[in-house]
C-alpha cells in the first residue's frame, strides 16, 4: 500500500532529510586512503545519535535476511554494489570508489541517501561511472511528478543509462536489476518499488505526497550481481565496480522536491 504523507509528516521528512544530507557529506569528508569501513560507520552513528535520531540500519532485519544488519552505514567498495557491512579490518586505498548509504529515523519518520565517493584519486573509468551514476539519479528524478509513473522514472533513467554507453570503452554500463528504489517515510522500505529500468507510464501513478527514494546502482560491465556469503552484501558477478547514488524526494504537483540536501 503507498501510504500519502501529511503535511505535517512533510515538514518533519524535511527536518529529518536535512540532517541526513549534513551527516553523509561529512562522513563523505572522512573518505581517505588509511581509513577503515568500520571508521566510517562509528562516525555516522556518533553523527545520527548527536542530532537526537536514530539509525535506520542498525539492527534492521529485511525480509528474508537470516539475522539483523549490524551497522548504521551500508559501505561498498568496488564491485560491491550495496548492503557492505561495515569491518575494522575493511581499509580504504587509494583509487577505490566507495558507496556510503545512511538511512536515519527523525521524530519517528525515515528518509534514505547515498553517495559513491573517490578515495583519493580515482581512474578516469571510476570517475565517469560515478558521474553517469549521478546524473542517471538527477535524470529520474527530473521526471518524478505528479501525473506521471514509477514506470517514467526507471525509462528515464534507463534511457539516458543507454545513451551512456559506447561513449566509455571500457565499459558497458549495466543496469542492476534485482534491487530498487522504493517508497520510504514511517517505515524505511514502502511501497511502491521503484526499479531503475521500466517503460514510459506504466507501473503506480505519482500523486502529490508521496515520498520515495531514487536509487540507481550502476555498473561498469554486467548488470549482473550476486550475494556475498555475509548475507548482505551485493556484488557485481563480473568483479567490474559498480556506483550508487539516492535521494529521498517528495512528489509535488510541480516538479520533485529533494528532502535529503542541505
Ligand atoms: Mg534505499
Amino acid at each position: 500500500m503507498i501510504i500519502i504523507k501529511t503535511s505535517q509528516e512533510i515538514e518533519i521528512l524535511r527536518e529529518g532529510g536535512k540532517h541526513l544530507a549534513s551527516i553523509l557529506y561529512k562522513i563523505k569528508e572522512k573518505v581517505a586512503p588509511g581509513v577503515s569501513t568500520k571508521d566510517l560507520d562509528t562516525y555516522a552513528e556518533k553523527l545520527i545519535r548527536e542530532v537526537g535520531d536514530t539509525p535506520a540500519f542498525l539492527n534492521y532485519r529485511p525480509a528474508g535476511a537470516r539475522v539483523p544488519f549490524p551497522a548504521s552505514l551500508c559501505v561498498s567498495i568496488n564491485d560491491e554494489v550495496v548492503h557492505g557491512i561495515p569491518n575494522a579490518k575493511r581499509i580504504l586505498k587509494e583509487g577505490d570508489i566507495v558507496s556510503i548509504d545512511l538511512g536515519l529515523k527523525h521524530k519517528g519518520l525515515f528518509t534514505d541517501m547515498a553517495l559513491t565517493v573517490p578515495v583519493g584519486h580515482v581512474s578516469a573509468v571510476n570517475q565517469k561511472l560515478m558521474e553517469v551514476t549521478k546524473e542517471a539519479l538527477q535524470v529520474g528524478i527530473d521526471v518524478a511528478c505528479a501525473g506521471n509513473t514509477v514506470g517514467d522514472i526507471g525509462h528515464a533513467i534507463e534511457s539516458f543509462i543507454h545513451s551512456q554507453r559506447g561513449k566509455n570503452k571500457n565499459g558497458q554500463y549495466g543496469i542492476v536489476e534485482v534491487l530498487s528504489g522504493h517508497g520510504v517515510g514511517r517505515a524505511i522500505h514502502e511501497d511502491p518499488y521503484v526499479p531503475n529500468f521500466g517503460k514510459a507510464g506504466k507501473g503506480e501513478k505519482l500523486v502529490p505526497g508521496m515520498v520515495i527514494a531514487i536509487e540507481p546502482m550502476i555498473n561498469e560491465g554486467t548488470k549482473n550481481v550476486t550475494l556475498k556469503s555475509d548475507g548482505y552484501t551485493f556484488r557485481t558477478v563480473d568483479a567490474k565496480n559498480s556506483a550508487h547514488f539516492e535521494h529521498t524526494i517528495l512528489i509535488t504537483e510541480r516538479e520533485s522536491e529533494i528532502l535529503t540536501k542541505l
